[in-house]
């Protein structure tokens, strides 16, 4: 008989997780409640633009792992990003350095097209714009059920992906009469995540600097990240910018329910004096972006995590390897999908 994997989310982690079980028999189906997939490696499109406005780029891993990955999946629209990553203190002073000369990958088509490439090898089908509410266990395996009321299952396991503080709150909407329910929720409701507001920036002329990127190492900036999205080919068009501002996690709590208006003409101001530059008090066009659970800030305990997992119950994502990274989120993915495999065997 066939054996069903539910997979929630369907962000790098969980199209790993779907990877993983590719070849074996395993029916694997994923959700999302977004209207796409890839999650917070998210592209947008607007006024002829292209832009990355949660993660900027894929690293490669240890052992070129990543690159071997990215070469199966197809270079066609694969785009490796030359000008390098400088750095700017506290005080706003700009300098070289961090660049560790290694791929900065994305795609033409946008920073998805990895999450996109990944799920069609795997052929597993996506319920998109479906957010699972609630769960629960009986003797047939684990049911789904959406915020319509719609319910999925049973699937004899199911893979939680979501940013720990939503996955910990589907496990406190779980119906299951176990001891290890309540372990696994409270290790994960423990994870810590940083906020991070994101705000994009448009420009109806050219910005020449020497790099791509500049990074706030000491965290003491409003502006943690600030990038210029024409470095990525086919994402600008010639003669134009985009700056996409990640601001520090301070500035992101203080400002997060501003209009987008305002807390893009905030971050304008700071970008115009960061970069000298009065022009960029006033773009053309803005956008805007909560990550609410934008990074984790530690991980998961791993003995905790993997507590449910002989009743068919995995968590998979950036938050159990501690590290807010496309590559680690999926690595993780593909090794929690890896152990669904055995769990299934
Ligand atoms: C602003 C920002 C900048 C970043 N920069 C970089 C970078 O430059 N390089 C890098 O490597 N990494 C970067 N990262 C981190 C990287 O994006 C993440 O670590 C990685 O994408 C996490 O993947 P994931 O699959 O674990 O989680 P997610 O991408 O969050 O996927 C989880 C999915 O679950 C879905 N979901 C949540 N709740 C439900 C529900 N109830 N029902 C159904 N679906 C649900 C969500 O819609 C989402 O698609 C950045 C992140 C942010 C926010």
């Amino acid at each position: 008989m066939t054996r069903t994997v539910a997979v929630v989310g369907a962000g790098v982690a969980g199209v790993g997780v779907a990877d993983a079980l590719r070849e074996t028999d395993a029916a694997v189906t994923l959700f999302d409640k977004g209207r796409g997939i890839s999650g917070r490696a998210a592209t947008r499109r607007k006024h002829g633009c292209r832009y990355d406005h949660g993660a900027n780029y894929i690293k490669p891993g240890e052992d070129a792992w990543v690159d071997d990955l990215l070469d199966e999946l197809g270079t066609d629209g694969l785009a490796d990003i030359e000008e390098p990553v400088w750095t700017h203190d506290a005080d706003g002073t700009i300098a070289e350095g961090r660049d560790d000369e290694s791929h900065k990958w994305t795609y033409v088509q946008g920073i998805t097209q990895f999450a996109k490439r990944v799920r069609e090898r795997a052929d597993a089908p996506v319920h998109k714009s479906t957010r699972v509410e609630s769960i629960d266990r009986d003797e047939d395996g684990w049911h789904l059920t959406d915020t319509d009321g719609e319910d999925y299952g049973p699937f004899d396991v199911l893979v939680l992906t979501p940013p720990a503080p939503q996955t910990a709150d589907l496990l406190a909407d779980t119906d299951w009469a176990d001891d290890r329910l309540a372990r696994l929720h409270d290790a994960v409701d423990a994870v810590p995540y940083r906020t991070i507001r994101t705000l994009v920036l448009h420009y109806p002329f050219e910005l020449d600097r020497p790099w791509y990127a500049l990074v706030n190492p000491d965290r003491e900036h409003p502006v943690g990240w600030l990038s210029r999205e024409e470095c990525k080919p086919g994402h600008v068009p010639d003669g134009e910018s985009l700056l996409v501002a990640q601001m520090s996690p301070g500035w992101s709590v203080d400002h997060y329910d501003d209009p987008a208006e305002d807390a893009a003409a905030a971050a304008a101001d700071l970008v115009a004096t960061l970069l000298d530059d009065d022009r960029l008090t006033e773009p053309d066009w803005v956008d805007s972006q909560g990550w609410r659970y934008a990074l984790p800030d530690a991980a998961v305990d791993a003995e905790a995590a993997r507590c449910a997992e002989d009743a068919g119950l995995f968590v998979a994502g950036d938050w159990v390897v501690g590290e807010g990274r496309v590559h680690r989120a999926f690595e993780n993915g593909r090794t929690v999908g890896a152990r669904v495999a055995d769990h299934l065997a």
